[in-house]
């Protein structure tokens, strides 16, 4: 497969890199990384994100343009990166129709193998680790640029070297990108402490709304549109609340239903061990990685708890 991908970025000369709305560390790192590493190789690259990169992302060098629309696509090789369902490169994602050549590298468990090449390694920490063994292959120089994205996405999937998908290749892979100059303590105050204010306004209405069931199994948090209106906060400074809920003692599941402008809300899952979230948020029409995943569903945010609650009582 890598051999495959191989030849495709040898032997085509455009591209077009995308990754998923609401885009995490792995996401950006990987799509910047992909983007520097083929203009290293002389090829024409375009990026595409719907979203904008997160305030906490910004630091990461990337291309000067983000294309936010696919209208005036041409002949490009589309990859998309750490994306395990097409629909998540946002609404456009129907422009890809069936003669594009899509080439889907990803990790994520529930992955709808959309793509002419599909490279999924649901046992890598990331989508950067992956990248990082097929930039592996060409013999060319890993940039300071590249090395700071592949760092970053490792870093970042891996809740920083915490979580269970932490293997020694994370740990050989980040050690070899300080010799490109990557900073450790640099990359984590950029991403961990470079938080506007209104985040901890933010965080201490959501902490209120603890609830914990399933004989301390389950801890469940609240994130409603006034809450972010009554502190002037945006979707954004709410990334990552739900890790906080899985510092509790005991906590098996930890949960974050934050309130979409549309009726709907976001339903973070992160879990311990082996409760696979991913399976239980497929159930709810999303997916993601055994212990990270999401899902959307319809209701009100006291609603779609209620709903939540009764899969999981079922399912632990
Ligand atoms: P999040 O809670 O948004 O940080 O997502 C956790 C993981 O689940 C990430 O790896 C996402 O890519 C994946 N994920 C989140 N929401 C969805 C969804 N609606 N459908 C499929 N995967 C999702
Ligand atoms: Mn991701
Ligand atoms: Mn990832």
């Amino acid at each position: 497969m890598i051999e495959k991908i191989k030849r495709v970025l040898e032997h085509e000369n455009k591209f077009l890199v995308t990754t998923h709305v609401d885009p995490d560390g792995d996401a950006i790192g990987s799509m910047f990384g992909m983007y520097f590493f083929l203009k290293a190789i002389g090829k024409t690259v375009r990026v595409y994100l719907k979203d904008s990169v997160p305030y906490r992302y910004a630091f990461l060098p990337g291309p000067e343009k983000i294309e936010k629309d696919l209208k005036n696509l041409g002949q490009e090789v589309i990859l998309v990166l750490d994306c395990g369902d097409i629909k998540r490169i946002g609404d456009e994602y129907n422009l890809l129709t069936e003669d594009r050549f899509i080439v889907n590298i990803d990790h994520h468990e529930t992955n709808g193998m959309f793509g002419k090449i599909n490279h999924v390694l649901k046992d890598a920490s990331s989508t950067a680790e992956i990248l990082y063994d097929i930039f592996m292959q060409f013999g060319a120089p890993i940039t300071y640029e590249i090395a700071l994205n592949i760092y970053t996405g490792i870093f970042t999937d891996t809740g920083s070297f915490r979580f269970p998908n932490t293997t020694e290749k994370c740990f050989r892979v980040c050690g070899e990108m300080l010799h490109f100059g990557v900073s450790p303590s640099y990359v984590a105050q950029m991403v961990y402490e470079n938080h506007p204010r209104e985040r901890f306004l933010l965080l201490s209405e959501v902490l209120r709304t603890l609830e914990v069931s399933e004989g301390g199994d389950v801890g469940i948090v609240l994130l409603t549109s006034e809450m972010f209106k009554k502190v002037n906060a945006n979707y954004e400074h709410s990334d990552g609340f739900v890790e906080y809920i899985k510092e509790i003692k005991g906590i098996k599941v930890a949960i974050l239903i934050r309130e979409l402008e549309n009726g709907k809300c976001k339903v973070s899952m992160r879990s311990k061990d082996n409760v696979n979230v991913g399976r239980i948020c497929g159930k709810f029409g999303g997916g993601g990685h055994k212990n990270a995943a999401g899902c959307i569903l319809e209701g009100k945010p006291e609603e779609v708890r209620e709903k939540v609650k009764k899969v999981l009582s079922e399912e632990l």
